[in-house]
């Protein structure tokens, strides 16, 4: 198949891994480049550029194919360096950037000038209109149904992607609630020109973590994620587990601050409790929807074949038929 997405990035398949904290790994990433789709590690998965230099060589030395880096702006409780992240990955000669959270502006100067293509994940078509006035090359449109932070307008992909659709001329991902080949026909139906799948990805052999986290996902349907920080205008969609199920009651008290919310939200708790142990109770587990579509656990090459043959067969077969008679 080849789309504006596959294009710009090089790859075979019109399919991209977003960054995913703690997850977006060399494992993953260089997993999903040897599929054929393009992948995103996450930069602040390591604390310190240098870390994430580390890893960088670590997925060369795993595919010869391209990736790109992650960069978040969301408020986080450390300072990140975002500026040595951009540095390391110029001088690794990374060739894609996706960011997401805020907008990049800031940095556009500095990838651009390192020949870097930058792909921006936003939740709203006034954002993703400003990511083209700034230049990004792509954007990658996230609704309300995705995990992490859907933003704060609650504009599901049905209508979110389409009026992106008809707002950019830009090449465009489709975001938040995509896990399998209908899913990606429909994105391209809407004017998407691929689609991100997190979640989805997460329930992969070579997602690194627990066991038991990633059978939480095949575990729990569509109606079991939550939305945690909405006092605080840092809406996060998570797993309806009982760490956010304490987040909502605090916030409930109406004056609750992140400091009071610190001890169950923080990423280190997730990454120690659902991350590492697989107490999927323990943490907040960032999921989307689509978990009620998710019902095994595939290699990332399994997967990407597999969405890639049934977008196939319903663009091939199914819809021509519909016209046949
Ligand atoms: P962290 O431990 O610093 O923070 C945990 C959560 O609290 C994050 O959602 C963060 O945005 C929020 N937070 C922190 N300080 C805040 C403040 N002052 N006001 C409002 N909210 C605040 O985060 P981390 O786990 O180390 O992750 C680093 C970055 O990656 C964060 O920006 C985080 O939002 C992002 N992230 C995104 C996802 C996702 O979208 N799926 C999942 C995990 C983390």
């Amino acid at each position: 198949m080849k789309t504006r997405i596959t294009e710009l990035f090089g790859v075979e398949h019109p399919i991209v891994q977003g960054g995913l904290m703690w997850i977006a790994t060399a494992e993953l990433t260089s997993a999903v480049a040897n599929a054929g789709a393009i992948g995103f590690m996450t930069a602040l998965t390591h604390e310190t550029p240098e870390g994430l230099r580390d890893e960088i060589r670590r997925c060369r030395d795993m595919t010869d194919r391209p990736f790109g880096i992650n960069l978040t702006f969301l408020p986080t409780l450390r300072q990140p360096d975002y500026a040595g992240y951009f540095q390391v990955c110029a001088e690794e000669g990374i060739e894609f950037i996706e960011t997401a959270g805020r907008n990049p502006e800031p940095f556009m100067p500095m990838i651009k000038e390192a020949g870097m293509k930058v792909i921006h994940k936003c939740t709203s078509v006034r954002h993703a209109l400003k990511a083209q006035t700034i230049g990004c090359d792509a954007v990658s449109i996230d609704g309300f149904e995705c995990a992490g932070h859907p933003g704060e307008d609650d504009v599901t992909s049905l209508v979110l992607l389409p009026a992106t659709a008809d707002a950019l001329h830009i090449p465009i991902v489709a975001s938040g609630g995509f896990g399998d080949g209908r899913g990606l026909v429909a994105a391209l139906a809407l004017g998407a020109d691929g689609m991100n799948m997190g979640t989805r990805f997460v329930a992969t052999q070579e997602a690194p973590l627990h066991p038991s986290a990633k059978q939480a996902i095949l575990d729990h349907n569509e109606t079991e994620t939550t939305l945690i920080m909405r006092s605080l205008r840092n809406t996060e969609r998570v797993l309806d587990n009982e760490t956010a199920r304490k987040v909502i009651e605090i916030e409930r008290t109406g004056t609750a601050t992140i400091q009071d919310l610190i001890p169950y939200v923080s990423g280190k708790r997730g990454l120690q409790e659902v991350v590492r142990l697989g107490n999927t109770e323990g943490g907040t587990m960032a999921v989307g929807q689509v978990m009620g579509l998710i019902h095994d656990i595939p290699t990332v090459a399994e997967l990407i074949e597999g969405i890639m043959l049934e977008a196939e067969e319903i663009i091939g077969q199914t819809l021509p038929g519909l016209l046949g008679g």
